[in-house]
């Protein structure tokens, strides 16, 4: 009999009683202690045709794909086996860890390392992409791999694993590096790693003066909850503040479990966000998405970004158009809480970073006026100041220290005036048509924008200010 209150709530309820069947059908035998012991759990993985036959009934292209030498790695813990469905293999949970043959094949602009992180990385695993923060890929090993990995290029490979000389050639250029305020743990997957060993990095990272928050990105709680216990909280608990992302595509991965384990790193301060790939034929519908945010609101979890699918070798097939991601975000704000709403993100190929990407809510501009739709199609007008005064906030701005970018100030630099243009590489070179230096090209101060380039504080003071103060950095 059902005690489910909602519709969504009914369905999970459905989805609950599948898993509790399949755990009852295939490990009858184990007991709850042994069954909600992380250890246990990590050390019974499933990864052999023969093994997943027993859970499900595969299909000719999963046992293909499963069969592939190649294949990037499969190890799923017995938890979330039991949450794929049997008999069907569009499955949503099946789907995102089960390889099936297709995964293999080569599509245009596939890459071992879509985002470049390799080349971004001062150091082995440390990449800094970023002005004020890093990602610093502590491990290659998961508790269960998903088949669309970014980083399949090293994760699930034990001999590409990170070593303690590397860990700390990483901590070392984090400690010598004073712009880092802020350092996200990833791998593969930072929970993955003993207990002690995570331990003892955090701990490092706290004694570093100017590293103001720790963020860890983690599927464990999904793949994993039983490792959420009084002992990691209480671990975690140290090293405030720090943040955790969890990943969670689908609302089947939603779990009493699951919901456990977020309860408790919420109880224990630790704020929480979600992190969703985009996957064709998974999750990539307006419906499932608005279940899946209103069941990670109702865990304190809230949703961050919503991830295109990369670039990368292995995840061909689960890539949508781009339209498809935006149709999504159309389809949450306005008909959800805003603070449901993930912020939906290309991560650029080739390595510029997260490229948010949204619908078109600003219709028309012209001097004093904005034309804007809402959700709903609704049409109105913002009505500007014509009076709006931005210099007069500059007396506060000069209280507060700026943080330096070196070299990646961007188009907030064009908008502060301190730049007039940015150049590809060699655009000066092209331009100049390999001509000789003339009369007509030898002063380049015909080319100086007046009072752009020059201290902030000069521009305050307007034209008639102090003379052409030395320019703050150039125009670079
Ligand atoms: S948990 Fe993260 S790092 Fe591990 S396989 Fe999945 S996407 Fe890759």
């Amino acid at each position: 009999m059902t005690t489910a209150t909602t519709p969504a709530a009914a369905v999970m309820e459905q989805w609950w009683a599948q898993a509790q069947e399949t755990r009852r059908r295939v490990w009858g035998n184990v007991p709850d202690e042994k069954w909600n012991d992380w250890r246990w759990q990590l050390s019974h993985r499933l990864n052999t045709v023969d093994e997943l036959a027993e859970v499900i009934e595969l299909t000719d292209e999963e046992r293909e794909g499963l069969s592939a030498p190649e294949k990037f790695r499969v190890d799923i813990t017995p938890y979330f086996a039991t949450l794929m469905d049997p008999k069907d293999p569009r499955c949503p949970v099946r789907r995102q860890v089960i390889p099936l043959g297709r995964e293999l094949r080569a599509f245009t602009s596939m890459m071992e390392d879509s985002l470049a992180e390799d080349a971004h990385s001062p150091v082995p695993g440390l990449v800094h992409r970023y002005p004020d923060r890093v990602l610093m890929l502590v491990t290659t090993q998961c508790a269960s791999y998903c088949r669309y990995c970014t980083r399949s290029r090293i994760v699930g490979d034990p001999s590409a694993n990170f070593s303690r000389q590397e860990h700390q050639m990483q901590l070392d250029y984090i400690r010598r590096t004073p712009q880092i305020r802020d350092v996200l743990l990833s791998g593969g997957d930072p929970l993955a790693l003993t207990p002690k060993i995570l331990d003892q990095l955090l701990a490092e990272l706290r004694a570093i003066p100017h590293v103001e928050i720790v963020r860890i990105g983690s599927r464990v709680p999904v793949f994993l909850p039983q490792r959420i216990d009084d002992e990691f909280c209480a671990t975690m608990r140290k090293y405030h503040p720090l943040w955790i992302n969890i990943h969670v595509n689908h609302p089947k991965e939603i779990t009493p479990e699951l919901r456990t384990a977020c309860a408790r790193m919420a109880d224990a301060g630790i704020p929480l966000g979600n992190q969703s790939v985009l996957l064709a034929g998974i999750n990539d519908s307006v419906h499932i998405q608005r279940m899946l945010v209103h069941e990670l609101v109702k865990m304190r979890v809230r949703p961050y970004y919503l991830y295109q699918c990369d670039l990368v070798e292995g995840a061909g097939h689960f890539r949508t158009t781009v339209s498809k991601g935006i149709e999504i975000i159309e389809g949450l704000r306005g008909h959800t809480s805003g603070y449901a709403v993930p912020t939906y993100v290309v991560d650029a190929p080739g390595g510029g970073g997260k490229i948010p990407v949204m619908p078109n809510y600003v219709l028309s501009m012209a001097p004093g006026k904005v034309v804007l739709r809402n959700y709903e199609g609704f049409i109105t007008t913002y009505t500007e100041p014509l009076d709006y005064d931005p210099l007069e906030v500059k007396h506060l701005e000069k209280q507060i220290p700026r943080r330096p970018e070196p070299g990646q100030e961007g188009v907030s630099y064009l908008l502060e005036g301190r730049q007039l243009a940015i150049r590809p590489a060699g655009f000066d070179a092209v331009h100049a048509r390999g001509g000789e230096m003339h009369r007509l090209r030898a002063d380049a101060s015909k080319w100086q924008p007046f009072l752009v380039g020059e201290t902030v504080d000069a521009q305050a003071q307007g034209p008639n200010g102090p003379a052409i103060a030395a320019p703050a950095d150039g125009d670079r």
